[in-house]
């Protein structure tokens, strides 16, 4: 009996022991179904998220992760069609965020135009259209650029108009400047434009004449804008192609997540396109671009609104406007500033900038009626006069609509007067960090000689702003201002300030400087935010979306003067590699 009941109770606990292994096995099955992903890291896949800064793994399936945390946990995910990525003692983070960028003309630029560096030389720029005009047909536009701010300071040409026409009349050239706002021509296109000494300067716009009182091929501001409608524009399938184009220019930097900056209609088209088809991997959030130059009248909000409604995909966002406010803070003065300018023959001693392109009503009336249609506004404003009226017209809107959570953006924000910088984080505003140009550059000392030394060296106060609580977010401005979108030496900059390429000597406003780790923020969850997309992407946690980045190095690790040169090796967007150093893209 005794044996037979120690028999039994030997039975029954061999059988619940089966039955509780095999119910803790089908529960493990059930909450640990294999991943597509498992990316693993000697402790350094930074994530962005304080619960858990440093992890050795991920887990990724259907485009989001299922798993954070230890290198030995993850290996219940490991089935047998999981991929896996070994990256070592690298560094692995979220996907950098660029929040001002001009895709489509990045990509046409890269596939279709003529190109020199901002800093080259008369002979060099002379060299580079002369390749171009040998490969052009007769009478095809050349386009291109892009000419440096101070390139007509730098070099006494006695015509640019006749500098052009000596490298070819056969074809029509236009070329744009480093900040994308002014243009250089020669006769043809000035015939074709039927522009000449007669020509009235159109508003907020120079044509700029010579000693003949003709045209000398110089355009400021809305005088080169006159060329948009009398320069081919390209086809379709160009847009596309330069989408796709720019997509993978950007996944090969690590970035995962862009703010069109000034979106024009077949812009967010392309993007759209490229959507449909499945071959967008990045996050777009397209700001509606509304037209450049002097304005009076309200805004055409049917034709936003019926952009906004046709180009709004899985990957696009088009919830933005973009508004300009001003120009820029170089020689040509025209961004609005609350102090003169230095004097200069053309401007006299008090200038300030002249005119906003909006008048700070109609401002405040155009950001309150599209705070309550839920567009989120980015408003360009270089000059601190411009800054202020921004915060003022945000501020009418939060009056007029309570707070409606969106996050309005005041881009190149470089310039706020002290008064000003509480304000951003009042308002719930964002200062908006771009150009990449926080410290020495040509750039800058173009901006010193119009602004004078004090102010010209007191500029992207960005330690100031953080300590004020306020809101950054960063971006390249490609292909203004910066030869590519490359944000690693924007990211190295904020902590040195100084010139992450090592050409231009000394610090600007070092006391601005922030952290590694603040820099990282700003590229990732502070991106994502305006993204509108801080649920869904910027940060590694589980449920977001698994867009990463495996690097070369290690980030905190490596003096902060190599934090430039990093190399992205892999990008993952949505749990799929789109980017793969090794073999180009995936
Ligand atoms: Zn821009």
């Amino acid at each position: 009996m005794q044996t037979n009941n120690s028999k039994s109770k030997l039975t029954l606990l061999v059988g619940l022991a089966m039955t509780l292994a095999l119910a803790s096995c089908a529960k493990r099955k059930e909450a640990v179904a294999p991943a597509d992903l498992v990316v693993t890291a000697n402790g350094a896949i930074y994530t962005l998220d304080a619960a858990k800064p440093w992890v050795e793994a991920v887990a990724i399936a259907d485009g989001r992760y299922v798993f954070v945390g230890s290198r030995a946990e993850a290996q219940a995910f490991v089935g047998p069609k999981t991929q896996q990525i070994e990256a070592g003692d690298a560094m692995v983070m979220p996907g950098l965020v660029d929040a001002h960028v001009h895709p489509l003309m990045g990509g046409i630029k890269a596939l279709y135009e003529c190109n020199f560096a901002f800093t080259a030389t008369p002979e060099q720029v002379a060299a580079a259209l002369q390749a171009c005009a040998e490969k052009t047909p007769e009478g095809t536009w050349i386009k291109g650029g892009q000419w440096g701010s101070s390139f007509f300071e730098q070099n006494k040409l006695d015509s640019p108009r006749g500098f052009l026409d000596r490298i070819t009349t056969r074809h029509p050239i236009f070329l744009n400047d480093d900040s994308g706002h002014n243009g250089w021509v020669n006769s043809e296109a000035l015939r074709i434009a039927g522009i000449n000494g007669k020509t009235a300067n159109p508003e907020g716009g120079t044509i700029v004449k010579g000693a003949d009182k003709e045209p000398n091929g110089v355009l400021l501001e809305t005088a080169a804008r006159l060329f948009d409608t009398v320069i081919p524009s390209w086809t379709d399938e160009q847009y596309v192609k330069a989408a796709r184009e720019a997509t993978r220019i950007a996944n090969s930097y690590g970035i995962t997540g862009i703010k069109d900056a000034g979106a024009f209609d077949l812009a967010t088209k392309a993007f759209h396109s490229l959507d449909q088809t499945g071959d967008l991997t990045l996050h777009v959030a397209a700001c509606i671009r509304t037209p450049y130059g002097r304005r009076t009248g309200p805004l055409d909000f049917d034709a936003i609104e019926a952009e906004r409604k046709a180009y709004r995909s899985k990957h696009v966002q088009t919830d933005y406007v973009k508004l300009f406010v001003d120009g820029v803070p170089t020689p040509a003065r025209t961004a609005a500033m609350i102090h003169p300018y230095l004097a200069d023959k053309a401007h006299g001693d008090h200038f300030t900038g002249g005119d906003m392109h909006i008048d700070a009503q109609q401002l405040a009336a155009d950001v309150t009626e599209l705070d309550k249609r839920g567009i989120t506004v980015k408003m360009h404003t270089a000059g601190d006069r411009s800054v202020r009226a921004a915060l003022d017209a945000i501020d009418a809107a939060r009056k007029a609509n309570g707070n409606s959570g969106l996050r309005h953006e005041l881009a190149h924000a470089g310039y706020i007067d002290p008064a000003d910088i509480p304000r951003f984080a009042k308002l719930d505003a964002v200062a908006e960090f771009c150009p990449i140009l926080w410290y020495p550059s040509p750039i800058i000392e173009a901006v010193i000689s119009a602004v004078g030394e004090e102010r010209g060296r007191h500029y992207w106060p960005t330690r100031t702003l953080l300590d004020n609580k306020a809101r950054i977010s960063t971006g390249s401005d490609w292909p203004a201002a910066v030869p590519d979108q490359n944000p690693w030496g924007g990211i190295e900059a904020l902590v040195t300030r100084r010139d992450p390429l090592g050409v231009a000597p000394g610090e600007l406003w070092k006391e601005e400087a922030i952290t590694l780790e603040e820099a990282l923020r700003l590229y990732t969850v502070n991106g994502a935010e305006a993204l509108r997309l801080e649920q869904q992407t910027g940060s590694i946690a589980v449920g977001k979306s698994a867009d990463l980045i495996v690097l070369d190095r290690h980030l905190f690790k490596i003096p902060v003067e190599d934090v430039g040169a990093t190399q992205v090796r892999k990008t993952v967007f949505e749990g799929k590699v789109v980017f793969d150093a090794q073999s180009g893209k995936e």
